[in-house]
């Protein structure tokens, strides 16, 4: 991808770019977004007033997600993107006009880089990091319906296994709001699996006030979708990435065969 003619008043020439992909050429109907990937912080917002002991925590980002996410994309050979910087800046999966888009308290933590901000430096975050990450997935998704290649969004997230000191019994929630196909047939295979404890809409239902990339990329163009959230404390460690992106690749190369096979019915 070429950014050059980008101008950048937040993210200076040597930062990362938001937007990175993985197996770009993948040929599975599945296409992955990675809302929370990454925790990095544009160098002129400093460290936005938090110790790194916040910054690492999951208000920062989807801890372990990353890795679920990679080795997923390889087994699957699925198409994956996902935004870098951590949600404190903004977060990708919030509509822009939505007050959690960039946070003035995350759980119970402050976010004093976020206190205060003015309208231009809100845009300047939403033009240089969710702009570009939901503009690429929309380039995606057009490129493949030109090619007549079927897309299935998958939206990977991960959560923290005790929330404002509640314990979440579930290893792992189906998250969706108007597509009831592929969450059913996700639901029917997790709960086939007899180690876990599956959340339906649990510990989060997608709605249209919370939620960003399944409404606005899948829903509205009436693509088949779910969300995917794993508990974090079984992802913290590549033992569990690399299990938890096996384990779904198989299930979701179950529900792809399932699929096909309905169509040709
Ligand atoms: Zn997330």
């Amino acid at each position: 991808m070429n950014h050059a003619g980008d101008i950048s008043l937040l993210l200076g020439p040597a930062e990362v770019h938001p937007v990175h992909e993985y197996n770009d050429s993948g040929r599975s109907p599945f296409l992955l977004t990675c809302d929370h990937y990454g925790r990095l912080i544009p160098r002129a917002l400093g460290d936005l007033g938090l110790p790194e002991s916040e910054l690492a925590r999951h208000i920062g980002w989807d801890i372990g997600i990353a890795g679920v996410a990679e080795r997923l994309s390889k087994d699957l050979d699925a198409h994956l993107i996902v935004q870098r910087y951590s949600r404190l800046v903004i977060d990708c999966n919030r509509p822009p006009n939505a007050a959690s888009s960039i946070p003035l308290i995350s759980e119970a933590t402050t976010i004093p880089g976020n206190e205060g901000i003015t309208r231009e430096a809100a845009a300047m975050r939403r033009t240089e990091i969710f702009d570009p990450y939901h503009r690429r997935i929309d380039e995606i998704i057009d490129t493949r319906r030109h090619s007549n290649m079927p897309t299935i969004l998958v939206s990977l997230h991960s959560f923290t296994p005790v929330y404002a000191g509640i314990a979440r019994p579930w290893h792992i929630g189906t998250l969706y709001q108007r597509d009831k196909a592929l969450p059913s047939l996700l639901l029917r295979a997790l709960r086939a699996e007899p180690d876990l404890v599956v959340g339906d809409n649990e510990p989060y239902a997608v709605s249209d006030q919370t939620d960003y990339t399944i409404p606005v990329h899948a829903e509205a163009r009436g693509l088949m979708n779910t969300g995917i959230e794993i508990r974090q404390d079984l992802i913290s460690d590549q033992a569990g990435e690399k299990a938890w992106g096996d384990r779904l690749a198989r299930i979701f190369a179950e529900i792809e065969a399932t699929l096909r096979a309905e169509q040709l019915r």
